[in-house]
């Protein structure tokens, strides 16, 4: 794979910056406070490159949450513990079409918790990280954040509070999961650390980098750290493929045609396997959850590289 050169890398980031910088659409998320008070016009466009080059637009050093998109680096984790099989058979790799907090889509299979980026599968997952206790367990996860970001990222207290005053819906999941046996440890706890794990402050540049460890078969593209084995990155994409963006997933892979993963702090990280993963920032958000500025600029840039995976010429 060719990794596109710098001065088209750059061109297409000018111009996704500058034709939707004043786009108005969207709004950020509000049901969870410390979000609805994000600077709206906060805008960030971040290329990090297999070859451990970093390409920076915008706000792009701001610390926002990083929600939803931890998800994949937690299956990550829990897929190198304990192989694929364990996740497919528990959790499942399928699609819901339904929104990111679905209780109805916990009800269609008996067996499985959907999959890992809906909330009740990335709350399975993190029941499924093994260590003795609670705090043993944040430690692993904080160490494993800090090998894909290559620096150890902040909790943002205030979100972390702001989330856990207000996530009895996840509670009321986790609880489902456990009277389902679906739920791998304890369900309160589980959803605790899961509230934390969303909590994390990412800057644009910190989401690129963790994503193109995934564009580069499981190295960290500037440490040089083999965080995950090759073999498992395939199976992670395939479900940021089909279930990255919520319900919208279906529409952005249409459109796009390369995996993703978005977050309600208005995040989304694109991987283009074998090049590089973009990640644009802006907070206000669609109806499905996903940042309305990051899908357009995405997409545009997507566009002009030409990176859709579904294009053969
Ligand atoms: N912590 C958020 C929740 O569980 C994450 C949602 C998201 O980014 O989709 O509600």
């Amino acid at each position: 794979a060719q990794v596109p050169r710098e001065s088209e890398i750059k061109a297409a980031m000018q111009e996704a910056y500058d034709q939707f910088k004043s786009n108005t659409g969207g709004a950020n998320a509000n049901y969870i406070p410390y979000l609805d008070h994000v600077n709206k016009n906060l805008y960030g466009i971040v290329v990090a490159t297999v070859d451990g080059k970093v390409y920076e637009l915008g706000d792009t050093k701001y610390e926002f949450g990083i929600e939803s998109c931890s998800k994949i680096f937690v299956l990550a984790l829990a897929m190198q513990e304990r192989g694929l099989k364990q996740i497919e058979d528990s959790i499942g790799v399928d699609a819901t079409g339904m929104p990111f907090n679905s209780v109805i889509a916990i009800e269609l299979e008996p067996q499985r918790t959907v999959n890992p980026l809906v909330n009740a599968g990335a709350m399975a997952t993190n029941s499924f990280v093994q260590a003795p206790n609670k705090q043993a367990k944040w430690e692993k996860i904080d160490a494993w954040f800090t090998r894909f970001a290559g620096r150890k990222l902040p909790v943002i207290e205030e979100l972390y509070k702001s989330e856990s005053e207000t996530n009895q819906h996840n509670q009321g999941i986790a609880l489902l999961l456990q009277s389902y046996g679906r739920m791998y440890d304890d369900p309160l706890m589980t959803c605790d650390l899961y509230t934390r794990q969303c909590s994390y402050g990412v800057s644009a540049r910190d989401l690129a980098i963790m994503g193109a460890t995934f564009a580069n078969g499981g190295k960290q593209p500037v440490t040089k750290d083999q965080i995950i084995d090759t073999k498992y990155v395939p199976r992670i994409l395939a479900i940021m493929a089909t279930s990255g963006l919520y319900d919208g997933s279906g529409d952005w892979l249409y459109r796009v045609g390369l995996p993703a993963k978005s977050g309600v702090g208005g995040g989304i990280v694109t991987v283009v396997p074998g090049k590089m993963a973009i990640c644009v920032f802006a907070p206000p958000l669609d109806k499905a959850g996903n940042s309305v500025k990051a899908q357009l600029a995405i997409q545009h840039m997507v566009k002009k590289m030409g990176l859709n995976l579904f294009d053969s010429v």
